[in-house]
């Protein structure tokens, strides 16, 4: 026998459970059978490929048991893959998925716990000592001859011994704690099984003692096996044969969560191609949505035979937030990570896919309400795809939304398109972090006045993604915050404007030659004197801030274009100063103040307080 302690987050792990979890106890019971379910698709793959292994029996059984008269054991059987000593150890006694470290720490550290995003969070094998005071798992690996027994109770050690046992697989057995009786009780098992496990694709079956008749002699009973879930793979059924709540139970089976799905999409190509897809849209975003190790959410079957729910290059990464399964029989069983992502019939099946995922989306947006829904929580990364499926670039423009202006709730750029001005040229958009700093920013003054739109883009991903893309149905698509933006709304008087004020536009460059690269008249502007743009191809101010707080430390101060407003009392008054310090001050204020305007900084803060202070003292002298 030997002793051993729980890896640190294990034992995280097991607290957290114990404390965010105890409202959904049950699911323990899912996790098991998910457990073993998994153990037996392991071991159809390695009877099927691997020669050492074609001689294992594969007699396929979830088997649940559970002491009648007591009620304190209940026991999950499984004839499986198995686990050896060195199994026990790396999978019952640390954790191994990065994923799963990564949320322990999102979980442990500052961060608010949350037992929502736990509910979303597959708990796994450690969700067990919610009910249990003690569990015992003995198991086989299959082509092997020696058994384990691991005992714990859950705190902070584990034991692990030999034990007999005649096939290959793995039992479960829980000793229930005083108040966890109900979980040994023939019908509460069997509800649990058929909201959370009905699709699992092996058999499950209970077994129990039925008491025949009882008198003052005794009782008479029988024992009795009833097998408890529907098995078939729900995915190969014809569509007609399944209703809304087969499709809501099986995609609860496959995921974590505990809500319906927000849609599915349900698929038997024939013909050349022959595959199943049958994919869902979850109501909320997963935990993991925009982290680098996120989990996906696709498992690949080939004819049947589970091959693999960890790779993450069945559907491309923008519509990682897809759960589901895909199944051909066109793909070769023995087919590894390497050749499965160079494998041309692959490459169909996710390409056929994403665009059918694209175009039932584009069917949802036709309900506004629910794609709002859908788009708070996926529209981010919606997004990337633009970015990165150039194929696919004119289907995700229809889907994407903004906010403008003129809208607080999303428009999509045909409808923007649709509502343009006569004579408006360009599809304008400011960028920027927050949507009420955007919504009052000097540069849509003009804008405003004119009764053009300006979308307003404020997740970081659009500053990178919309400039990459140009042009929409051959329009320019071009930020406010550029200089060329505002060339479209120029007129005569505005030419006329520019020559009058040329000597002060001179004397301020001259004063800020330093700072800015250029200044301009600007017609964009109506109550305030001044603003600050980009040149054509240089990139924004917010841009650089954004390409600093990644860490882009050696990146040059791109120095902007200062635009002021002729008609403004400030700029005609100061056509008129002759005392050269005090322009200089004032100068500097109007590009400073712009720049605190577009959500910059102002370098140097005491020089600034400075200039100000100098212009208050003049204002209150005279
Ligand atoms: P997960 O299933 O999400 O990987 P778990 O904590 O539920 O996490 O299980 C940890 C690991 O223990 C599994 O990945 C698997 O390798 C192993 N395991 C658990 N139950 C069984 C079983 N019934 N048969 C074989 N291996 C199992």
């Amino acid at each position: 026998m030997s002793k051993h302690q729980f890896q640190t987050e294990v034992n995280q792990l097991l607290n957290l459970i114990i404390h965010s979890l105890y409202s959904h106890k049950e699911i323990f019971l899912r996790e098991l059978i998910s457990n073993a379910s998994d153990a037996l698709d392991k071991l159809r793959y390695m009877t099927l490929t691997s020669e050492k292994m074609k001689k294992v029996k594969m007699d396929p059984r979830i088997d649940i048991s559970f002491d009648d008269r007591n009620q304190t054991t209940l026991t999950i059987s499984d004839t499986g893959i198995g686990m050896n000593d060195q199994d026990l150890v790396e999978h019952l006694g640390t954790i191994a998925r990065s994923g799963t470290k990564n949320f322990l720490e999102k979980m442990t550290g500052d961060a608010k716990k949350d037992s929502n995003l736990i509910g979303k969070f597959g708990v796994g094998f450690y969700s067990i000592f919610m009910v249990s005071d003690k569990v015992e798992v003995i198991s086989r690996k299959a082509g092997e001859n020696k058994a384990y027994k691991w005992t714990s109770d859950g705190k902070s050690d584990y034991e692990i011994e030999d034990a007999e046992k005649e096939e290959h697989g793995t039992t479960v057995i829980l000793y229930l704690k005083k108040d966890e009786k109900e979980f040994a009780g023939r019908f509460k098992i069997e509800e649990i099984v058929k909201k959370y496990s009905n699709h699992i694709p092996f058999p499950v079956t209970l077994h129990y003692t039925e008491v025949k008749s009882a008198d003052e002699k005794g009782e008479k009973t029988e024992a009795r096996s009833e097998q408890i879930n529907s098995v078939t793979a729900l995915w190969m059924r014809p569509k007609s044969e399944l209703k809304e709540k087969d499709y809501n139970d099986f995609y609860r089976s496959i995921t974590m969560d505990t809500e319906d799905p927000l849609m599915h999409i349900h698929t038997h190509a024939e013909g050349k191609l022959e595959y199943t897809t049958l994919l869902y849209i979850p109501k909320k975003a997963p935990y993991d949505l925009f982290f680098i190790n996120y989990q996906p959410g696709v498992k690949l079957y080939i004819d049947r035979v589970f091959i693999t729910d960890d790779e993450k290059e069945l559907l491309p990464s923008y519509l990682r937030f897809i759960r589901g399964i895909i199944d051909s029989e066109d793909l070769p069983l023995n087919i590894s990570r390497e050749t499965l992502q160079q494998n041309r019939i692959m490459a169909n099946i996710r390409s056929a896919a994403t665009k059918k995922i694209l175009s039932e989306l584009q069917n949802l947006a036709k309900k506004k309400e629910k794609y709002t829904e859908f788009y708070d929580e996926f529209g981010k990364a919606l997004k990337e795809g633009l970015y990165h499926d150039f194929p696919n670039r004119e289907l995700l423009l229809d889907l994407v939304r903004f906010k403008s202006i003129q809208n607080k709730e999303y428009i999509s750029l045909d409808e923007y398109k649709k509502k343009m001005k006569k004579g408006q040229k360009t599809v304008y958009y400011i960028a920027g972090d927050k949507e009420d700093n955007l919504r009052n920013s000097p540069l849509l003054e003009a804008y405003k006045k004119e009764d053009i739109d300006v979308l307003l883009m404020t997740d970081e991903i659009d500053q990178i993604v919309i400039p990459s893309i140009g042009t929409y149905k051959d329009i320019p698509i071009k930020s406010v915050n550029q200089s060329d933006a505002a060339d479209d709304l120029k007129t005569e008087k505005d030419e006329k404007k520019e020559k009058a004020i040329d000597p002060l536009i001179k004397k301020i460059k001259e004063q800020l030659k330093d700072r800015v690269k250029d200044v301009k008249v600007s017609v964009r502007l109506n109550d305030s004197p001044s603003c600050v743009v980009a040149d054509k191809n240089d990139p924004t101010i917010q841009m650089q801030q954004m390409m600093r707080a990644m860490g882009q430390k050696g990146m040059m101060d791109v120095k902007p274009i200062l635009e002021i407003n002729p008609d403004h009392s400030i700029i005609k008054k100061m056509k008129k100063i002759t005392d050269d310090k005090l322009l200089s001050d004032i100068s500097n204020l109007l590009f400073e103040q712009a720049i605190i305007a577009e959500g910059g900084e102002v370098k140097d803060r005491v020089l600034f307080a400075k200039r100000l202070n100098n212009v208050i003292l003049k204002a209150i002298s005279t």
